[in-house]
């Protein structure tokens, strides 16, 4: 799913969430593992403000495992509650509803020194598109999720999925833009395939691909296309069309299918697991 943002729809989309936001304690924003900055919204540390705050690390089955568990350590060095997930496989999502107990135990007992007890803290999964937040809902509230919507008499609009007797999850996620204006993130949204590739050339997202994966994880194309050599990055793109038999009519090379061939291989985790962004200190 891709949505092209426009002024309108971010004001809209920023209005819905300002109002959503007040009916609960604790927002879990999901962030792709391989990018957890760079798919992280810009503003919603404005909008989440006094609001408990979980970040979910999600896909880390394609990340870099020693990069997540740093990323894990710079996003709680922000005051942050981290788990990492893989919301397709399942695994990490039981283990959030403790980390949303812990993230707020300051507001259970608060209420509990008020007399109010088991009243459920409520949530509200957000994100930029594509991160997975819609699978992640499924997968957490399982089947939960499945007897709300087939409630007789339960009104369209805002729903509650009640997890447990200690939490709810609003059931429609908050969809967040990222920072597009930023050039460097947008082009790090198109190699995980979060950006239209119509907007984008191909063969220069696969040439910027390549030129990362030799600073940052050299030898991964080597290995994988049994690359000899690689030399300059337009020759390892060739090289690769050699190796694969990409060849337009003629015998002459098809780099194009090549880019094609790359980033597929890239977005379907072939040439390992692999991180594009390291956090900073
Ligand atoms: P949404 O737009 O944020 O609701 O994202 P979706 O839930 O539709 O997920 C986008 C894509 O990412 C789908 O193809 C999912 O199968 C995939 N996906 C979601 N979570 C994970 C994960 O943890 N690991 C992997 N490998 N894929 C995932």
């Amino acid at each position: 799913m891709n949505i092209q943002w426009y002024p309108g729809h971010m004001t809209k989309a920023k209005r819905m969430m300002q109002e959503d936001i007040k009916l609960i304690d604790v927002v879990i924003e999901l962030v792709d593992s391989r990018v957890p900055l760079s798919s992280k919204n810009p503003d919603i540390d404005n909008i989440a403000k006094n609001k408990s705050r979980i970040i979910l690390l999600n896909k880390y089955d394609l990340a870099n495992m020693e990069q997540t568990n740093q990323w894990k350590a710079w996003f709680e060095e922000q005051g942050f509650h981290v788990a990492l997930v893989n919301s397709k496989s399942g695994a990490g999502v039981k283990a959030v509803n403790d980390v949303i107990m812990l993230a707020c135990k300051e507001k259970i007992e608060r209420n509990r020194r008020k007399g109010i007890i088991n009243r459920p803290v409520r949530a509200m999964i957000v994100g930029i598109p594509n991160v997975g937040k819609s699978t992640f809902i499924n997968s957490f509230a399982g089947k939960a999720a499945a007897k709300t919507g087939n409630r007789p008499g339960v009104t369209k609009g805002k729903q509650w999925i009640r997890l447990n007797k200690n939490v709810e999850l609003l059931d429609t996620p908050g969809i967040l833009w990222p920072k597009f204006e930023d050039q460097s993130v947008g082009l790090k949204l198109a190699l995980i395939g979060s950006i239209k590739e119509e907007i984008l050339n191909i063969t220069e997202l696969a040439m910027e691909l390549i030129d990362f994966l030799k600073k940052n994880y050299p030898g991964s194309l080597k290995s994988r296309y049994e690359l000899e050599e690689e030399g300059t990055n337009l020759e390892t793109l060739n090289n690769i069309a050699k190796a694969r038999g990409c060849l337009l009519k003629g015998n002459e090379l098809d780099i194009d299918k090549a880019a094609h061939l790359l980033m597929d291989d890239f977005k379907g985790g072939k040439l390992g697991k692999i991180t594009l962004e390291f956090p900073k200190r």
